[in-house]
């Protein structure tokens, strides 16, 4: 694999970054995951915009200008022939001697790397997950894509042990979302619910994108936080992220979800996604 780090493409082997990395001795980076389906990259505006938001939320530079960046994950499309996976970038604040303070003027880090991986029409894609509940571990800055992601990792793995898919976490009573993606409900009635972006959650790119089909097709909406009971008790349930799309929920800690297959509604959200990625633009290097 063709890897990109700090201003040049490299063989993954030859990649390097120092252990005085601030990501790596603190967890003090920024991350992007972008879809790419059918050569196209999903989303990307939306992912891109969410990087220069959350670089600016803990005042490290952008590492090079956005049509640069736009450029490189082009680039690594290309030298990699992908066609079905993600791209994934990381901006660190740089390096410096281990302080929990830092010096200012500090060049970032800047790698980035494809993942070849099939996305869409997966077996989760058409059958549904399964989602245990835990209390959500985490900071009280979900709405910045920092690369500190132990209480995710750790929730995530004590799902899976329980015999789960993943997780979706919970705070407050509310579910807040999952380890890796935005939690949505279909109320009984037909409503598609999903909690207001806030510090207690990530603003999931996808979500917008969602939302914005809801709106399209006439789905009713309702932007609110909603309680395991409510989940287990919804007649739809499923989660949206780059990297999963639209995914159904058939299962959240014990509760079958309507039938335990995934719902219409869901289904239908996930053919309108995979419709309006395909109509976007392919990239040219
Ligand atoms: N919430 C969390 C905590 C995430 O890590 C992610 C994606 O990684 C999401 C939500 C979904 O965001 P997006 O749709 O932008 O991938």
């Amino acid at each position: 694999r063709i890897v990109y780090c700090n201003g040049d493409f490299m063989p993954e082997e030859d990649a390097r970054i120092s252990i005085f990395d601030r990501g790596f001795l603190f967890g003090d980076a920024i991350y992007e995951v972008t879809a790419v389906l059918a050569g196209r990259l999903i989303d990307n505006d939306l992912h891109l915009d969410r990087l220069e938001r959350s670089l600016a939320a803990l005042s490290i530079p952008m590492p090079t200008p956005r049509s640069r960046l736009e450029q490189i994950q082009a680039e690594l499309m290309a030298r990699n022939g992908l066609s079905e996976g993600t791209i994934y970038l990381q901006v660190s604040r740089g390096e410096a001697d281990r302080d929990f303070l830092y010096p200012e003027g500090l060049a970032p880090n800047f790698v980035a790397f494809t993942q070849a991986r099939k996305l869409a029409d997966t077996p989760a894609q058409r059958n549904g997950i399964a989602v245990d509940l835990a209390e959500d571990p985490r900071w009280a800055r979900r709405d910045i894509k920092t690369a500190m992601l132990l209480g995710q990792v750790l929730a995530k793995r004590q799902a899976r042990a329980a015999g789960y898919d993943d997780v979706w976490m919970v705070e407050d009573g509310l579910v807040t979302e999952g380890a890796s993606s935005t939690a949505f409900i279909i109320t009984t009635d037909g409503r598609v619910v999903t909690r207001p972006n806030s510090r207690s959650t990530l603003p999931g790119c996808t979500r917008k994108a969602v939302l914005r089909l809801c709106g399209d097709h006439g789905l009713r909406l309702e932007e609110r936080g909603f309680s395991p009971d409510e989940a287990g008790a919804a007649a739809e349930a499923f989660a949206t992220s780059a990297s999963s799309f639209v995914m159904p929920v058939v299962k959240i800690a014990g509760s079958a979800i309507g039938d335990g297959r995934p719902g219409p509604m869901t289904r239908r959200l996930q053919s309108y996604y995979i419709e309006a990625a395909l109509n976007a633009e392919p990239l040219h290097p």
